[in-house]
């Protein structure tokens, strides 16, 4: 059996992003591991109850909380797609996820500041981090490489 991976919906090119651009990440790992049948995918935003296209949110770093651009409250909204990221992982048991970076639900190492202005700071977005502390690593389109690596070495040991 090979691991599954957790993967932002984004990334397979689906239209789920608040600007309901598609921005497909194309690396030819991906076509390998959708043969494989590894991939479980998730819109973390959409799945708990978000519109496409929707207004931009940040995370506010004082509070935690995720507010739109136009004050609005989506945390229970972020927080409940992260729920339901974290239990697609347990259904599956999945230890590593694929997740576009910088967003405040999917981003890994950076989120925008929460100023709207563009800026990005050291920070995890709501869902990264439930599933950070749940165990489960993290990796962004900046890191695939090393998550390939991860999954050769388990594969190995899984086959064994
Ligand atoms: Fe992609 Fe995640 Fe944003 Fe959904 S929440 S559009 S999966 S980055």
């Amino acid at each position: 059996m090979f691991d599954k991976i957790l993967i932002s919906r984004c990334f397979l090119g689906e239209n789920v992003r608040y600007d309901s651009k598609a921005i497909p990440l194309k690396h030819p790992l991906l076509a390998l591991w959708q043969q494989q049948k590894r991939l479980v995918a998730i819109c973390p935003e959409v799945s708990g109850g978000l519109p496409v296209p929707r207004e931009p949110a940040e995370q506010q770093p004082h509070s935690g909380k995720v507010i739109t651009l136009s004050n609005i409250d989506v945390s229970a909204q972020f927080n409940d797609g992260a729920n339901q990221a974290l239990a697609l992982c347990k259904k599956h048991n999945i230890r590593f996820a694929l997740l576009k970076e910088s967003s405040p639900s999917c981003g890994s190492s950076y989120i925008y500041d929460g100023s709207f202005s563009n800026k990005k700071i050291v920070g995890q977005g709501i869902t990264s981090q439930l599933l950070h502390q749940h165990g489960i690593t993290v990796f962004s389109e900046h890191s695939l490489d090393k998550l390939a690596t991860l999954l050769d070495c388990a594969d190995l040991t899984n086959h064994q």
